[in-house]
């Protein structure tokens, strides 16, 4: 489906709207591959993975090369060193890694160690088990020569005690304050592969996970298929085992795009569905390395970097205000 058919199929009134269209995601069906995309701004990220997928890595070298940039960058506050903490000040983080032959690792309410997905990945190679927790998730990355370190930043810390001065909680997030990276990239052998890592949201319950290191709900690939990965309200994507039926969706024939846009309707058209007040947004890519993306709210954006550059692009969005 070419960017024209695109916009007439899914009703774009966004050019009445006075949306900048030329820089809002549409379907890119000359993208091809090798390819990787991820969810946010974060061209660094983007372009590390590109660094490998263009100097003929594989994809999975390259999503977890990728995700690391950004666990690393203490800046950033929803992942890695710098994450936000939870309401007892605890930088817990989630990630989750899938390959091409269909492995996958992941590690929940992982502390004091900052490459959560690399972690994921040794659980994924080194393990017999898909999935560590807390402590035994600590002493496994220990033992395979991570590092310990304070997770905790001056700022998270200062933004923290902040928070404590009222403690409201609520289980909504603010739909610009998230940025769990996922990341999915295909490689010039045509293989899949994605990577998702976080440290959830802020001032959670202590103990909490999202849908960011649950396979099938964060990330999901299907090497024959495509591969899709979520950011936003992890309950919300646990709830519709969202990565899963965006990937399903592509095996029945719809487009990256469309899968997203699908999988976001799940969420919204729900009986008592609260979506004005939260954040899902989805990206995918397909085997032919078409890819796409789709959220609730206006907000959302996802970077692509191919032979056409390294690109940050605006998401369509669900929710129209005003
Ligand atoms: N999905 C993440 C979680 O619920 C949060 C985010 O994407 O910001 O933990």
């Amino acid at each position: 489906m070419n960017r024209r058919s695109f916009i007439k199929s899914t009703g774009i009134a966004s050019l009445g709207l006075g949306l900048k269209i030329d820089k809002t995601y549409s379907n890119n069906s000359l993208s091809n591959f090798p390819i990787v995309i991820a969810t946010w701004d974060v061209k660094n990220a983007t372009k590390r993975a590109w660094e490998i997928l263009s100097s003929g890595g594989n994809s999975l070298d390259a999503v977890e090369q990728g995700c690391r940039v950004e666990e690393a960058n203490k800046k950033g506050q929803s992942v890695g060193i710098g994450g936000l903490p939870d309401r007892e000040g605890n930088v817990t983080l989630d990630a989750c890694i899938m390959d091409y032959y269909g492995n996958c690792g992941s590690v929940v309410y992982l502390k004091e160690i900052k490459h959560a997905i690399s972690v994921a990945r040794m659980v994924m190679e080194k393990t017999p088990h898909v999935m560590l927790a807390g402590e035994g998730a600590k002493k496994f990355a220990i033992s395979m020569g991570f590092k310990k370190e304070n997770l905790l930043t001056e700022k998270s810390k200062k933004d923290w005690i902040k928070w404590k001065e009222n403690e409201e909680y609520k289980p909504i997030i603010n739909i610009e304050n998230h940025d769990t990276i996922g990341m999915l990239a295909i490689d010039k052998n045509q293989n899949i592969s994605g990577g998702c890592t976080t440290s959830g949201l802020a001032y959670k319950m202590q103990g909490r996970v999202g849908d960011s290191p649950i396979i099938g709900s964060g990330l999901f690939i299907d090497n024959e298929v495509g591969g899709a990965v979520a950011t936003g309200l992890g309950e919300e994507v646990l709830k519709t085992v969202g990565s899963f039926l965006v990937v399903e969706l592509m095996r029945q024939g719809y487009s990256p795009s469309d899968a997203c846009k699908i999988a976001v309707k799940r969420i919204v058209k729900k009986p008592n569905s609260n979506y004005k007040n939260f954040q899902v947004g989805y990206i995918a890519l397909n085997k032919k390395g078409e890819t796409g993306t789709f959220s609730i709210q206006k907000g959302f954006s996802m970077t692509q970097y191919n032979k056409e550059g390294n690109i940050n692009f605006d998401s369509p969005y669900y929710h129209k205000q005003g």
